[in-house]
C-alpha cells in the first residue's frame, strides 16, 4: 500500500502536497453515493495559502449529488500532459 492517509493524524499542508506533486480528492461519505471529487491545489493554495493544513473533512465541500461531507484523501497525479 502506497496511501498517503493517516490514522486520523494528518498534518498535510497544502504546500507539501503541491511540492510533492500529489492530487487532493475528496470522497463522498454517504453510503450508496460515493462520488469522488479532484481538488485544483493551486486553487486552494491562492484561496487559503500554502501553510493551511488540510482536515480529514472538508469543511464547505460538500457532494454535488447528494450535499455529504467529502472526506480527503491525497492521490498521485495522474501521469499526463
Ligand atoms: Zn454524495
Amino acid at each position: 500500500m502506497s496511501s498517503f492517509e493517516g490514522d486520523g493524524g494528518l498534518t498535510w499542508t497544502l504546500g507539501a502536497i503541491k511540492e510533492r506533486n500529489l492530487a487532493l480528492e475528496g470522497y463522498c461519505q454517504t453510503e450508496g453515493c460515493g462520488h469522488f471529487y479532484v481538488f485544483k491545489v493551486d486553487n486552494l493554495i491562492s484561496g487559503m495559502g500554502a501553510d493551511y493544513v488540510v482536515p480529514e473533512i472538508l469543511p464547505g465541500a460538500v457532494c454535488k449529488e447528494c450535499g455529504g461531507a467529502l472526506k480527503f484523501k491525497l492521490a498521485m497525479m495522474p501521469p499526463e500532459d
